[in-house]
């Protein structure tokens, strides 16, 4: 395919070419078995879904292992300049060698892209074994900030020179007593990234329909970090979307047609209600920490853990990179054996972002039909009953069989 071209932005919107070059990184461990099973049903939901109209000419891009081996570098420049050049990208797992002063690829793409949003969709497919007593009520949303909180990553070790100076130094300016043998670590929520996160969780409440968004927060404790984030995000509601949302203070009853409640709820309360009352959940918007815990939280809830997607993305230069969320489980690495779930539907998420719906639909038709034939690989067929476990491949194999 000669005349594939780059994704772009054309005046604040993303522009996806129909014949377009998606780079992509392969992954260490099992990262070449579940790309093999995950490129063979993107490449099929494409075909069937446009017949030609539309294809992915896939550019492998280095990182992990196999780029270390081949390059001495984990994560090679070019790999970042292709991610920054196409704007659209996908990954497999990958190793995070212990020690040494390296960063993850993860972090390190965030950065140099700001990919200021981590999405992770959370639903239930029909047949998965889950702990609770009504996955399918959960089908939620989750726009995790992911470029400060206290992951920002400005700590201070215990017993060092500076760790002293900065506690002497809040007791000098500020009165602030804090044991001289602490860790020190800084959590930076601001009003511009808030508003950031806020409205793209509400454009997409917007785009796809959904009901509410709710933020996420502990804000009665964390009055300036947590409570400010719910304040920036209602007051970003308010200004810029005054005809589309309401809040619980804006009516009485039922939500008007065709509006978006905005509401929040305070985290811990989150995570009982998520489990009692999932259904009155949709898109969440959340910091960086509570992202990360509630991501997972709801991820098992489903049983999905092992198939929960997610992607990186800055919607306001377009650039976005998909993942699988689970590691490289060396232990599998060739053996065909494998989930490819969780990259199979970044895939789906991926195409969604570029416009495809319809590969995507297809993508989530033959997931849903085939985990609903009980055809799974080891992980679930090990928790249901009447299963017929088959490979990573195969299991790629029937699910394209009933994309129609
Ligand atoms: P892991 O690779 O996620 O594996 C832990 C266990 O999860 C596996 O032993 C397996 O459980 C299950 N599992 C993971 N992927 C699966 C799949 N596709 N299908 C079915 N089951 C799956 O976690 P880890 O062993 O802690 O980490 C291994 C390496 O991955 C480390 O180098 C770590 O740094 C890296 N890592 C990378 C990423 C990333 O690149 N995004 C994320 C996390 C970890 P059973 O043994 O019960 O079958």
């Amino acid at each position: 395919m000669d005349n594939a071209e780059k994704a772009r932005m054309e005046n604040g919107r993303l522009f996806v070419p129909d014949h377009v070059v998606i780079p992509y990184i392969e992954g260490d461990g099992i990262g070449p078995d579940i790309w093999r099973a995950a490129s063979f049903v993107f490449n099929s939901a494409v075909e069937k879904a446009y017949g030609g109209a539309r294809s992915i000419q896939w550019k492998e891009v280095l990182a992990g292992q196999k780029a270390f081996d081949r390059t001495g570098k984990w994560l090679p420049e070019e790999t970042i300049s292709a991610f920054e050049e196409y704007l659209i990208g996908i990954k497999g797992p990958l190793t995070t060698p212990v020690g040494g002063g390296f960063r993850s690829l993860n972090v390190t793409l965030r950065q140099r892209l700001d990919l200021y949003v981590c999405l992770r969709p959370v639903r239930y497919f029909k047949g998965v074994p889950s702990p609770v007593r009504h996955p399918e009520k959960v089908d939620m949303v989750v726009f995790r900030e992911n470029t400060e909180d206290v992951y920002a990553g400005y700590e201070l070790e215990e017993g060092k020179e500076e760790t002293e100076r900065m506690i002497n130094f809040l007791k000098e300016n500020y009165g602030w007593e804090i044991p001289s043998d602490s860790g020190i670590g800084i959590k930076p929520i601001s009003r511009s990234r808030t508003r950031r996160l806020v409205e793209a969780a509400i454009n997409y409440a917007v785009k796809y329909r959904r009901r509410s968004v709710t933020l996420v927060h502990k804000g009665n404790i964390q009055k300036f970090t947590e409570g400010a984030f719910r304040k920036w995000g209602y007051e970003l509601a308010r200004e810029k979307y005054r005809d589309i949302v309401v809040t619980y203070d804006d009516f009485n009853g039922d939500i008007p047609e065709g509006k978006i409640l905005i509401k929040d709820v305070i985290a811990d309360i989150f995570f009982q209600q998520a489990l009692t009352r999932a259904d009155e959940f949709d898109v969440i918007a959340t910091m960086n920490l509570n992202g990360d815990y509630i991501s997972d939280a709801l991820a098992a809830q489903v049983g999905g853990i092992g198939i929960a997607p997610g992607g990186n993305i800055n919607y306001q230069t377009g650039h976005a990179v998909f993942e699988a969320t689970h590691g490289t489980a060396p232990k599998y690495a060739g053996l065909d054996k494998v989930n490819p779930g969780s990259l199979i539907l970044s895939g789906e998420m991926m195409f969604r972002y570029m416009g495809w719906d319809e590969a995507a639909d297809l993508i989530i038709k033959g997931l849903e039909e085939t985990i609903k034939e009980k055809i799974v690989t080891y992980d679930f067929a090990r928790l249901m009953e009447g299963a017929k476990e088959v490979k990573c491949s195969e299991f790629a194999e029937e699910m394209v069989k009933r994309m129609n």
